[in-house]
C-alpha cells in the first residue's frame, strides 16, 4: 500500500528551451506555439525558470535527468563509459566498469590500421555475441555493439577499478596499447587492466576468421578484427529512487539512454507503444501509456524525446509544431487520468535552434495540481515563466518539491 497522497508526473520535453527565432517573429518555438492546454496549466498552476544541474552549465541528458530525479550528476557521474553502456540497453549495476568500445582493423603484429573498421555498419551484432558474456578470472564481461563502429564492455565482479589506461591508442598506424593501472601500486586496477588485455585478446581470435570478417574480406573492406576499449568508468552505487522516497516509480521513456538512467536509479520503465523517439512519435499513444503509469505507481518520470531532434537540426517550425503536438499529449491525458494529482512540466536542457545543440540558458517549468499558492503566470513559454512565484530553481530541486505536495516527505526537524 502506497502512503503518497497524490501521484505525481514529471513531464520532460526534450531540449525544449529555445531562444527567440528571426523566422518565428523573434519568438522562441515554445512562445510561437500554440499550447491552449499548457497555456491553461500555466494560469491555474505556478511557474518558473530551472536550470538542470547550475546556471549557465551545459547538461547532456543524461546529468540533467540524474540532476532532475535528485542525484548529484557531479558524483553520480564518473566517467562516460557506464552511460555509454545503458544509452544502448545494457544492464548497469551499481560497482561495474564500464568502457566505450570501437570495432577496429588491425594488422597481424596488432598495428590500427583503421580505428573504425571502415566505420562498419553490419555484423556488429554477430561479432559482438562471439564475446559476450564471456568469463575471465570470475569477471564476467558483457559486449554489445551500438551505432556503427562503436559497442560497450562492462566488467561485473570483485574487486575491480575504473583507474586503468586506454588500450586505444587513439591514432592509426600505433601498436594497440596494453592497458595498465594508472597507479602500479593499485591492485584492482592490475587486476581489471588485465581483465581487459585478456577480452582485447579474445575478441582478436575469435574475430579474425570470422564470417562476418571473411565476408569483409571479399568485399575488399576492412574486417572489424578486434574490440579497442577506451574511457574506463565505474557505476556508482546508488539509492533506489522508489526507496529514498518511499514511492513506486516507473518512467515513459523513448530513448534507451533515459530508459538506461531510469533503471539505473530503480525506477520500472514502461513503453508506449506507438512511441518512435522521433519527431513522428505518437503522443497520443504516450498520453495513454501515461495514464496507465499514473493508476499503477505513485510517481511516473516521462521524457519525450522530439523537440530536442528538432532543436539539434536547427528546424524551429518543425519544433513549434512539434510542442503543438506535446499540448495535445497533455490534453488527452488530463481527460484519461480525471484524478487530481501533481504534474509538473518542463525541459532537462535548453536545444536552441541557433545553436543546434545543448545550451546552458534555463528551461522553462510549471507545476500544475491541487491546492496550489499559483501565481500572475498566463502562458506557458521562457518569458512568461521568467515571471513565475517558483523563481529560479535547479533540477534538484524538482523532486522535493513534488514528494512534498505529495505528501511522502519526512519533516526536517522538530
Ligand atoms: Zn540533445
Amino acid at each position: 500500500m502506497s502512503k503518497a497522497r497524490y501521484k505525481a508526473l514529471l513531464l520532460i520535453a526534450d531540449g525544449m528551451g529555445d531562444r527567440p527565432v528571426p523566422e518565428l517573429d523573434s519568438k522562441t518555438p515554445l512562445e510561437y506555439a500554440s499550447t491552449p492546454t499548457l497555456d491553461r496549466l500555466a494560469r491555474e498552476g505556478e511557474c518558473g525558470l530551472m536550470d538542470p544541474i547550475a546556471p549557465g552549465i551545459r547538461a547532456g541528458s543524461d546529468t540533467a535527468h540524474l540532476a532532475i530525479l535528485g542525484y548529484d550528476p557531479y558524483k553520480v557521474y564518473q566517467g562516460r563509459g557506464p552511460f555509454e553502456a545503458l544509452g544502448i540497453g545494457m544492464e548497469v549495476r551499481g560497482g561495474d566498469i564500464a568502457l566505450r568500445c570501437n570495432f577496429s582493423t588491425v594488422d597481424e603484429s596488432l598495428r590500427v590500421v583503421d580505428r573504425r573498421a571502415g566505420r562498419i555498419t553490419e555484423g556488429t551484432r554477430a561479432l559482438a555475441e562471439a564475446v559476450n558474456g564471456i568469463e575471465i578470472e570470475g569477471v564476467q564481461c558483457y559486449f554489445k555493439e551500438s551505432v556503427a563502429h562503436r559497442g560497450a564492455l562492462v566488467l561485473r565482479g570483485e574487486n575491480l577499478s575504473p583507474h586503468i589506461s586506454d588500450v586505444d591508442p587513439h591514432a592509426e598506424g600505433e601498436p594497440i596499447h596494453e592497458s595498465h593501472a594508472l597507479d602500479p601500486n593499485d591492485p584492482n586496477a592490475i587486476r581489471t587492466a588485465r581483465v581487459v588485455n585478456a577480452f582485447v585478446k579474445l575478441s582478436y581470435e575469435r574475430f579474425k576468421d570470422h564470417p562476418v570478417n571473411q565476408e569483409r574480406r571479399a568485399q575488399g573492406l576492412p574486417p572489424a578484427n578486434i574490440i579497442l576499449p577506451r574511457g574506463a568508468g565505474i557505476a556508482p552505487v546508488l539509492q533506489p529512487f522508489p526507496e529514498r522516497h518511499g514511492v513506486s516509480a516507473v518512467a515513459v521513456v523513448e530513448t534507451g539512454l533515459i530508459r538506461g538512467i531510469a533503471r539505473f536509479v530503480g525506477m520500472d520503465t514502461m513503453d508506449a507503444p506507438r512511441a518512435t523517439g522521433g519527431v513522428d512519435t505518437d503522443m497520443l499513444s504516450i498520453a495513454e501509456t501515461l495514464a496507465e503509469a499514473l493508476r499503477r505507481y505513485d510517481f511516473v518520470l516521462c521524457n519525450v524525446k522530439a523537440p530536442d531532434l528538432c532543436g539539434h537540426d536547427g528546424n524551429a517550425r518543425l519544433k513549434a509544431q512539434v510542442i503543438e503536438r506535446f499540448d495535445t499529449l497533455v490534453a488527452r491525458l488530463l481527460e484519461l487520468y480525471a484524478e487530481p494529482f501533481y504534474l509538473m512540466v518542463t525541459a532537462d536542457h535548453s536545444t536552441p535552434c541557433s545553436v543546434r545543440d545543448h545550451s546552458g540558458d534555463p528551461v522553462p517549468l510549471l507545476l500544475y495540481g491541487p491546492d496550489l499558492r499559483g501565481d500572475e503566470v498566463l502562458k506557458y513559454h521562457e518569458y512568461a515563466c521568467a515571471r513565475g512565484g517558483m523563481g529560479r530553481l535547479r533540477g534538484g530541486d524538482l523532486v522535493p518539491i513534488l514528494t512534498q505536495l505529495m505528501g511522502v516527505q519526512e519533516k526536517f526537524g522538530a
